[in-house]
């Protein structure tokens, strides 16, 4: 790693001045190697679905499919690739977007349980499709003060992870309760392969992935929890991963409410 070099020889204003000119380009150097790193990443993750792509469409071309069937197989992985990257994009322009904030919350009361039971709805054929029993217990008076679109995209990413990592004849839990007057807690509980203790502090990283061969199959993009704990962060609320492996995880994301008399508050989309 780059050390800044300026020599710290004195322990006056002279000396402390020096030391915190080493800090500043020591940060800075960081952030570059982050943000080298982070293209690396996105490089390869991009060049993965294009090599495959242009793998089976070369194939094609020169005539390895034999008949009308193989002809299908090949352009049904050629499709799958081309959605893979598809996601990838969206997901990209999306945490670009967080990120930066250039689109700001769009803040009101939602319904969360509302949302919550939209999504599970959504889920129900892909869960019964791997036989995952899949079960809701939600609060229905619990209101959070937050942007429904982005809670709901918190919602799909968390329980999409749920079922991917779960297998057949699991069960994942969604459960939404009010943990005081000014605080919800969304938790989902599945039964699924777990994640390692050690690295419980990574899940949110950038594509961080617990087994990055397997999870390329079950066909995540490693976004999908940046996505959220950016969402989560931005409704000033937090998020906490616990796994037991072989046995499941647990996800709890805790979200400041509207509490009573407060609605005037949340017409106000801030300024600041
Ligand atoms: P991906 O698109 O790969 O699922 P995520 O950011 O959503 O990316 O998750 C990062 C990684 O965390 C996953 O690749 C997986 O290894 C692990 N993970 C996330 N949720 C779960 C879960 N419910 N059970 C087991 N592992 C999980």
């Amino acid at each position: 790693r780059y050390e800044a070099g300026i020599p710290v020889r004195s322990d006056d204003e002279i000396g402390r001045l020096a030391k915190a000119f080493n800090q500043m380009a020591d940060a800075i150097a960081k952030e570059d190697e982050q943000k080298r790193e982070f293209l690396a990443n996105v490089s390869h993750e991009l060049r993965t679905p294009l090599s495959y792509m242009k793998g089976y469409s070369e194939a094609l071309l020169a005539g390895f499919a034999k008949t009308k069937e193989e002809e299908k197989a090949y352009l049904r992985l050629i499709h799958r690739e081309t959605e893979r990257m598809e996601r990838l994009v969206g997901d990209l322009l999306d945490l670009a977007r967080l990120e930066g904030q250039s689109v700001p919350l769009e803040r009101a009361p939602v319904a969360f349980a509302q949302v919550i039971e939209d999504v599970i709805a959504m889920y129900e054929p892909i869960a019964a499709q791997k036989r995952i029993k899949l079960s809701g217990d939600l609060d229905y008076d619990v209101i959070v003060n937050g942007d429904a679109d982005r809670l709901e995209q918190v919602v799909r990413n968390l329980l999409d992870n749920a079922i991917r990592y779960t297998p057949e004849g699991g069960a994942v839990t969604v459960r939404l309760s009010r943990l005081s007057e000014a605080e919800g807690e969304l938790v989902i509980e599945d039964t699924g392969k777990g994640i390692p203790k050690d690295q419980l502090p990574l899940l949110g990283q950038r594509f961080f992935r617990v087994d990055r061969a397997r999870t390329r199959k079950e066909g995540g993009t490693g976004l999908g929890l940046a996505i959220v704990k950016q969402i989560v962060a931005l409704h000033g609320g937090a998020i906490q991963f616990d796994s037991d492996l072989g046995r499941g995880t647990t996800v709890s994301v805790r979200l400041p409410l509207v509490r009573e008399g407060e609605e005037t508050y949340v017409q106000d989309k801030g300024t600041d």
